[in-house]
């Protein structure tokens, strides 16, 4: 199941964390590597280490649990 962050200002980067772009729909792992959903509107950048995200009200971020 995903356990929802409800706090949208972290970014946390970690194994079985994702974002989710409600825009279009992608879904983004948060490491591991470089990428970037359909619309532009959230980046994860893994050489720098970091996520960017052009607008958060329309990004969800959840970590997949067992
Ligand atoms: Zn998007």
């Amino acid at each position: 199941m995903r356990k929802y962050l409800q706090d949208s200002r972290e970014r946390p980067r970690k194994e079985g964390f994702f974002y989710e772009c409600l825009k279009c729909g992608d879904i983004l792992p948060s490491i591991g590597k470089n990428s970037r959903c359909t619309c532009h509107n959230v980046l994860v950048d893994d050489d720098y280490g970091r996520v960017s995200i052009l607008d958060p009200l329309a990004v969800r971020s959840f970590e997949e649990v067992i």
